[in-house]
């Protein structure tokens, strides 16, 4: 007998709305308790819902992106529960008809070589979130419990995939995936910490054959699966699931039975522990909500919404390597952020314009080297996201432009930048304020490099009984005497002729 890990992924994201799912109160983050409520997300008698335009065009744009169906009668249902986050004790969700189904998302594993497999999308529906309860107040536990419904009724997707993810690496491949393309889309922000981006995972392992063959997911014999909650991060998605596995690996090898039930992920314990069996587990009574009629979704609605769908992330890669033949590491990280994919396409295209480009590897080269070192690294000195880079295509170009004239040396592109993200303040600008420009005058460089000579004598004579090391130690020299401004090819070609 061996096992086959077998892993079907639930995700709620938040949509990125000003107001909420059925009713107009704002939809924000980190603000006064119950400030954004009305008699609709607070459940009042003889209130009724209306559905938010908007959150339905980013649930489409996110389904559209995913490769999905989209229902055309989609149904809302009303999933009954009571509990003191639900004013409402019903949530409106979908069930048996939701808005799409049957998408799938490409990832790439890595099983000895890069391959590429496709996780599929079961369904995506439309709803809304609960409110929070308060059960501590920083580090004090209370003996009672608050409650915010500003996040009542906050428009939420959920993302559900079939049951074809086979490891634990393979789930966080996906989740990384999905949450890259919902940035892209632009439809949420997915940050986990502030829970724009919930993962509830479901595991069972498969008793196999020895000689059993994968060929999908559909002909693996399903085995009895678990839930997992209460994941924050990556990294808790990880482990726990790592540990379910160990866990159900031990009671099936010991001839016991998996129960079907709920667990909780603990991040100190590092263990998931159960929360609730399928006795124990609620019947929602769900049926049809009946102040809201079905989605009747016109054509040309889905067509306008498609035009909106910007070049997902895989495609751009895919362009980052064929027309600038970068590698594989930068594409990674120049896709890692929508904003800063566009920021390289659009300081290219200004480099194109402004003074053509004959070259465009090069160019490519140069501008991803200094997005990836010098900009991320002033990013990360000051803990922004790249949504906050304050360096414009604008200037990036000219900077380039400027160091492939020669006019900056490397070095001196370094202090440029970093002075440009102090000040917002263009090359140009920059350069004739602090006087940076690389030495044009060879006669000058001459004369610099003649001192430097007569300087170090100890050196040059190392040099010329065959160190040739030393010559490396004389460039340094000439660099700090003259503080950096002078060509470095130029000066070594000049002090090999004066060492003659
Ligand atoms: P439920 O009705 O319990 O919510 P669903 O059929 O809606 O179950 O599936 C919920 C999630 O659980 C889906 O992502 C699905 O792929 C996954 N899933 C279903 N059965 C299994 C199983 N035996 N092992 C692992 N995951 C499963
Ligand atoms: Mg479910
Ligand atoms: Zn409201």
């Amino acid at each position: 007998m061996k096992y086959l890990v077998v892993i079907g992924l639930e995700v709620h994201v938040q949509l990125k709305t000003k107001t909420k799912m059925f009713c107009s109160c704002p939809v924000e983050f980190g603000v006064e308790p119950n400030k954004n409520i009305c008699p609709v997300c607070t459940g009042q008698p003889g209130v009724l819902p209306t559905i938010n335009k908007k959150a339905l065009e980013l649930a489409i744009k996110t389904a559209l992106a995913l490769n999905c169906k989209i229902q055309n009668n989609s149904i809302f249902a009303r999933k009954n529960y009571y509990y003191p986050d639900l004013p409402k004790n019903y949530q409106i969700s979908q069930y048996e008809k939701p808005l799409a189904t049957d998408g799938f998302v490409e990832i790439e594993i890595k099983n000895g070589k890069k391959e590429v497999k496709k996780v599929y999308i079961k369904r995506i529906h439309l709803e809304e979130d609960a409110g929070k309860l308060l059960h501590a107040i920083g580090k004090e536990e209370l003996n009672y419990s608050l409650i915010d419904y500003n996040r009542a009724g906050t428009p939420l997707i959920e993302i559900v995939t079939q049951p074809c993810i086979h490891s634990p690496e393979e789930a966080v491949e996906y989740l990384t995936t999905l949450r890259n393309i919902l940035r892209y889309l632009d439809v949420s922000d997915c940050d986990m910490e502030k829970g724009t981006f919930r993962v509830d995972a479901n595991l069972s392992l498969s008793v196999v054959e020895k000689d059993f063959v994968y060929e999908d997911y559909t002909k693996i014999p399903l085995g009895t699966k678990t839930e997992i909650k209460n994941m924050n991060s990556f990294k808790s998605i990880k482990s726990a699931l790592s540990y379910e596995i160990e866990r159900q690996k031990e009671i099936l090898n010991s001839k016991g039975k998996i129960l079907q039930e709920t667990r909780l992920w603990n991040d100190n314990t590092l263990t998931t522990q159960s929360m609730r069996t399928k006795e124990e587990a609620h019947d929602y009574r769900y049926f049809p909500e009946p102040d809201l009629l079905p989605l009747e979704l016109d054509y040309l609605f889905i067509e306008d919404i498609k035009k909106q769908i910007p070049e997902p992330p895989n495609k751009k890669k895919l362009r980052f390597k064929q027309e600038f033949e970068l590698n594989e590491y930068e594409i990674n990280i120049l896709t890692s952020e929508k904003s800063m994919a566009d920021f390289f396409d659009e300081s290219i295209n200004i480099y194109k314009q402004k003074y053509g480009c004959k070259d465009i590897k090069f160019i490519s080269k140069t501008i991803s080297n200094l997005i990836i070192t010098e900009i991320l690294g002033l990013i990360n000195q000051e803990n922004k996201s790249f949504e906050e880079n304050k360096i414009s295509a604008q200037n990036l170009a000219e900077l380039v432009k400027l160091y492939n004239d020669g006019i900056l040396s490397s070095k001196l592109v370094k202090e440029v930048i970093s002075e440009m993200w102090k000040t917002n303040k263009s090359p140009q600008e920059i350069i004739k304020e602090k006087d940076l420009v690389q030495i044009q005058n060879q006669q000058l460089l001459r004369s610099i490099i003649q001192e430097v000579i007569n300087e170090n004598k100890k050196i040059v004579d190392d040099y010329k009984s065959g160190k040739t090391q030393a010559l490396t130690a004389l460039i340094g020299q000439i660099m700090k005497k003259t503080k950096g401004k002078a060509n470095p090819k130029q000066a070594q070609e000049i002090l090999k002729q004066l060492l003659k």
